[in-house]
């Protein structure tokens, strides 16, 4: 499944980091997920859960931050959240002519490192 790749994915990602700054122990881990990724943050929630058991990052916590889809406006040059998935245009205007600036993240974002 999609999202078992991910979570496995973060987690090889973290233990790597943990293993560079010396077995350094990690609390939590924070990922940034955009709308448009394509990722069901409760199917990635789950997939980590199941992911990490019985590893050394066990209770390390995934904190997911979601993030709306920002599109730009080449039509008026407005900046502004879209409306939904089904509805991406701009919501000064109503132009269907715009760059989506972001909502396709999928990354870590952070660690919470134990001190
Ligand atoms: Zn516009």
């Amino acid at each position: 499944m999609h999202e078992m790749s991910i979570a496995l994915c973060v987690l090889d990602f973290v233990e790597e980091e943990a293993a560079r700054r010396s077995n350094a122990v990690v609390k939590a881990v924070h990922i940034k997920l955009g709308a448009l990724s394509g990722v069901v943050k409760q199917a990635l929630a789950s997939a980590y859960d199941l992911a990490r058991e019985g590893t050394n990052l066990a209770n390390c916590e995934l904190v997911i931050d979601e993030l709306p889809i920002v599109v730009r406006c080449n039509v008026c040059g407005a900046e502004c959240p879209a409306e939904s998935i089904q509805n991406i245009r701009c919501s000064v205007c109503q132009s269907a002519e715009i760059d989506v600036v972001s909502g396709r993240e999928l990354e870590v974002a952070a660690l919470e490192i134990e001190s």
